[in-house]
């Protein structure tokens, strides 16, 4: 196919194994398919060729253009009706740290996938629920469902995953010295300095502050006192 897009899915039954989903499908008769699966640990097992059209969206654009990943879910959930609106949370902790981990791994992947086919994060990626707004993909309400309990949404999703994407990229200090900080508020304690021209690789990047990669801390990147390269 032509990838125009990716589109973000949650598997909407408890099941964190990506290998229960893979061996139910992969069998003759069954009449959906999905590009890869994600677990919180941060694997993704891939189930077709990128290029290759799947069906996942329940419409034919959504098929035909776009790329379709699943999140499974956390075991420590259960859903109390068909819509998969009401979950009863057996585990908040558990839940909120498998959610997560399932989030931040299709972050890493979405940017991958935006690089192989020179897609724009904030425009080519939807959930399945926004497929449906637009009137390309079945009436789901995935991942957003399962998101709602922990502010997340598919702008934040978007963002980082440009995030992702831009990152790494390298600045040189065009200040005297500049604080290197525990955490991205200035507020946060110092544990060392850089100074002029060095050139620093940011990892990771909040609210005008940048990670350096050596794992040290955090710096303020905005135009005042760096320079990105
Ligand atoms: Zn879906």
């Amino acid at each position: 196919m032509t990838v125009k897009g990716l589109m973000l899915h949650s598997v909407a039954t408890p099941q964190p194994e990506a290998e229960v989903f893979i061996n139910a499908w992969n069998k003759p008769n069954i009449t959906k398919c999905v590009h890869a699966f994600i677990q919180a640990d941060g694997k993704v097992y891939q189930t077709l060729p990128w290029n290759i059209k799947g069906w996942h969206g329940g419409k034919s654009y959504s098929n035909n253009y776009y790329i379709g990943v699943e999140m499974c879910e956390p075991a420590t959930i259960k859903y109390l009706n068909t819509a998969c609106t009401k979950i009863k949370d057996n585990n908040l902790v558990g839940t909120k740290n498998y959610v997560m981990g399932t989030y931040n791994t299709a972050v890493e992947l979405f940017a991958y996938l935006c690089k192989q086919f020179n897609l724009d994060p904030m425009t080519d990626i939807l959930s399945h629920k926004e497929g449906y707004k637009k009137g390309i993909a079945s009436n789901h309400g995935d991942p957003e469902h399962l998101w709602v309990k922990y502010g997340l949404t598919m702008n934040d999703f978007r963002r980082a995953t440009k995030q992702a994407l831009e990152s790494p990229f390298l600045v040189r200090i065009i200040t005297n010295s500049l604080n290197i900080r525990t955490s991205p508020e200035i507020a946060n304690n110092v544990v060392g300095k850089v100074y002029k021209n060095d050139v620093y690789t940011i990892i990771e990047t909040k609210d005008g502050w940048g990670k350096l990669k050596s794992g040290v801390g955090w710096i303020k990147i905005t135009e005042k006192y760096c320079k990105r390269l």
